[in-house]
């Protein structure tokens, strides 16, 4: 028997340095025996990709446009396209950052049997991370797929319509609209990730929310779902959150420095 505390003895706190934090956060990842990090947008900002939130973030930019009117019109669909290409600069140039290679260190080390994320932007996967184990709650952007069919297209393909069509959207051969692969507000989640998302939220010990605002549901259900199950729960976010006073460690820091120290070498 190890001389370490359980996890249950932790009591709520805001670490009150990042030294502490970082301590902390090695103890409990020390003490777990399964881990399911889910991930926010907060953790892709230091790779360029803005967050919706934060100032500057891609709300005070664009409001997101709903599911319902992206089917409804064709304005709209032509809106959407127009925006992705936007940001696809960033989306494309964007690497995994630190806390991206540091969850993907305590995946290759054992303890994660799969990540929960509610990106969009495939750095998980980039980041070594098997797709299998990457549970997407909001879908994947760096791609499309037809909404009738589930034919796939690559951006590429789509931007050349676009611009030989005079800015217009392509639609799929089976007549169907063509989207980014992503999960739009006003749309169905996806039946196989949330299943899987409760599954690892019920059963996990350690819950470690990472750069997320927690107010998009029903994601941010998941963390309540954990730690409701037992888990200690984690939330490294530089904005409070309203979970905070159920964290058992809340690391008010950038993630990048909170999560280097755990980049296996
Ligand atoms: P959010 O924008 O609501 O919240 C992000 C949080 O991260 C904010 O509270 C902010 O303070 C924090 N943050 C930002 N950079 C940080 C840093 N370096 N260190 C510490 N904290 C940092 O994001 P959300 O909760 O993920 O919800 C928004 C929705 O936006 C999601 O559903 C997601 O699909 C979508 N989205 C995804 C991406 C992406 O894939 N990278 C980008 C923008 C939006």
């Amino acid at each position: 028997m190890g001389s370490r505390p359980s996890l249950r003895h932790y009591i709520a706190m805001i670490a009150p340095d990042l030294e502490t934090a970082i301590a902390k956060l090695r103890d409990l990842i020390a003490d777990a025996r399964t881990i399911v990090p889910f991930t926010g947008a907060g953790i892709s900002t230091e790779c360029g990709i803005p967050d919706f939130r934060s100032p500057g973030g891609l709300w005070t930019k664009n409001q997101p446009i709903q599911f319902g009117d992206f089917v409804a019109s064709r304005e709209m669909r032509d809106e959407a396209w127009r925006q992705r290409f936007v940001m696809q600069e960033s989306f494309a140039q964007a690497k995994p950052g630190r806390g991206h290679r540091a969850l993907a260190s305590l995946y290759r080390a054992g303890k994660v049997p799969a990540l929960v994320t509610q990106n969009i932007d495939n750095l998980h996967q980039d980041s070594g991370i098997p797709p299998r184990d990457v549970v997407e709650l909001h879908g994947n952007t760096t791609y499309a797929t037809c909404l009738e069919c589930a034919q796939r297209y690559e951006l590429t393909w789509v931007k050349e319509q676009f611009d030989a069509n005079g800015q217009h959207a392509p639609d799929c051969d089976c007549g169907g609209f063509i989207k980014t692969a992503t999960v739009s507000f006003g749309q169905s989640m996806p039946a196989v990730a949330m299943q899987r998302a409760e599954e690892l939220s019920k059963s996990c010990d350690l819950f470690l929310a990472v750069g997320s605002s927690l107010v998009v549901w029903p994601a941010a259900g998941f963390p309540l779902m954990a730690k409701r199950s037992g888990a200690a729960l984690v939330i490294v976010n530089r904005e409070p959150t309203e979970f905070d006073d159920l964290a058992d460690l809340v690391v008010r820091d950038d993630i990048g420095d909170a999560l280097a120290p755990f980049i296996a070498r």
